[in-house]
């Protein structure tokens, strides 16, 4: 029997593309391990993969307090865990004798067990690979400048730790930037080529299989009855920055009078009375079957995750992206770039408005949506990703 080692971090944005992957090599008779905090044992044990808490220090807090707007300092809070997960890293590549290491691409101790070990390595790229005129195109150019004068310190405790590492392991670190977005000996993209910025850049060893879209059992039932048939709009912001009352209140104010029906997830720590009355074309819940509502969506009000902006595209639902952060900025740049949506910067009713009349009237949005959809489903999904990793094996 094949076995693996997943090493992932503590963020569901991470976490759930790479649950699909998992379960198809567990189908496929591959023994998986699988590291993460103690949190999300339910949601791994259900691939059918053994369960194995990290040791500490690794906990939930992993990214507390950072974002995709402090990379050095992001570095060094990696480099630093990488450093003390080393003893048992150690232990666990000596006794389980893995013949892959699986790992998101900002674990760097996944891919440093892989070449402890000698054994190929395969990246969970959960994030758009990351390129230089994303960077330029995104307008935090100064900011992210300014980040890396403001913290030097940290580019300077990376580089030491770095070679500690090295010196501990034969195992030699890549440049900050590298380090941040570590792809293995094949990496999985969860996006297809055409949606990747300069896809071709990145060669072969870059394996665009699509986003995971595959039935969720445990999704939340949803009053599909009440659906009647004028245009949808599902407006979500993600499980992360989701706390944003006034933003739900302005989408209240923006669609209350307008022709169309509105399914709002306002997530956990909203409560459903700080809205007010709300009007009779919205259904508001606190989580929704994502999927199944934007299968029956006319537009998506996103806050560009990279996961639901894949899947709204996915069901070729075009998109108004409201960004929260960095990240969620080059997200939303692309699609814009493509066609597929508008950007709104300043959330004002009257701005959602217009651009959701823009949107829902101009069919090459939809358009767009839906050749965009169709090189996601046609990137072959879990099957591939699957496919490509027993390949390496
Ligand atoms: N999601 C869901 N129901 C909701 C809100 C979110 O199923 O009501 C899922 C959504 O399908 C997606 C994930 O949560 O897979 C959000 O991931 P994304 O990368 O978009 O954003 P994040 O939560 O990481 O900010």
């Amino acid at each position: 029997m094949m076995k693996a080692l997943f090493f992932n971090v503590p963020s569901s944005g991470h976490v759930n593309p790479s649950l699909p992957v998992t379960a198809e090599l567990v189908r496929r008779g591959v023994q998986v391990i699988y590291y993460l905090t103690e949190s999300y044992r339910q949601k791994v044990e259900a691939t059918g993969a053994e369960f194995r808490p990290y040791p500490a220090p690794l906990d939930d807090t992993l990214f507390d307090g950072l974002d995709g707007s402090k990379p050095p300092l992001t570095a060094e809070r990696l480099v630093r865990m990488t450093h003390a997960l080393l003893p048992a890293l150690e232990a666990i590549i000596h006794v389980e004798k893995p013949d892959v290491i699986l790992h998101d691409s900002m674990c760097p101790w996944g891919w440093i067990a892989a070449q402890w070990c000698g054994v190929p390595s395969v990246s969970s790229m959960s994030l758009l690979l990351f390129t230089a005129p994303m960077m330029i195109r995104s307008g935090m150019l100064p900011a992210i400048a300014q980040a890396m004068v403001t913290q030097t310190g940290s580019i300077r405790t990376y580089g030491r730790i770095a070679r500690e590492i090295s010196a501990r392991t034969g195992v030699r670190l890549p440049t900050l930037a590298a380090f941040l977005n570590m792809q293995g000996t094949i990496t999985l993209s969860y996006t297809s080529s055409m949606f990747q910025p300069l896809a071709a850049a990145f060669g072969n060893s870059v394996k665009f299989v699509g986003p995971m879209v595959e039935p969720r059992p445990d999704a939340p039932a949803f009053p599909f009855d009440q659906l009647n048939g004028q245009p949808l709009i599902y407006v979500a912001l993600g499980t992360v920055i989701n706390h944003n009352i006034l933003f739900y209140k302005t989408c209240i104010a923006a669609f209350r009078d307008a022709p169309v029906q509105v399914v709002m997830s306002i997530g956990q720590q909203t409560p459903l009375d700080a809205l007010g009355t709300l009007p009779p074309n919205f259904i508001v819940r606190p989580f929704v079957a994502q999927l199944e509502v934007l299968a029956r969506a006319s537009l998506f009000i996103t806050h560009a995750g990279m996961n639901s902006v894949h899947e709204g595209l996915y069901f070729d639902v075009p998109l108004i992206l409201v960004p929260q952060q960095t990240e969620q900025t080059f997200v939303a740049n692309r699609v814009a770039d493509l066609g597929a949506g508008v950007r709104v910067a300043r959330h004002t009713p009257e701005n959602l408005r217009h651009a959701a009349e823009l949107v829902l009237t101009r069919s090459e949005f939809r358009q767009r949506a839906r050749e965009i959809g169709e090189s996601l489903r046609a990137a072959g999904g879990v099957k591939r990703a699957a496919d490509e990793v027993i390949a390496l094996m």
